[in-house]
C-alpha cells in the first residue's frame, strides 16, 4: 500500500529513541534518530 509522504508523516507516532525508548522532541532541522542523551554518549 502506497502512502503519500504527507499521509505517512501524519501517521507516524511520536519519534522514539531506539536506544533508550525516550520520546524525541521533533526539531524542524533535526534528522537525529536518537535522543540528545544517547547522541552525546556517542560523540567522540
Ligand atoms: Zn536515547
Amino acid at each position: 500500500m502506497m502512502m503519500s509522504p504527507v499521509e505517512f508523516f501524519k501517521t507516524l507516532p511520536a519519534k522514539q529513541c531506539p536506544e533508550c525508548g525516550q520520546p524525541i522532541e521533533e526539531q524542524a532541522e533535526s534528522y537525529m534518530m536518537e535522543c540528545e542523551h544517547c547522541l552525546s554518549k556517542k560523540e567522540e
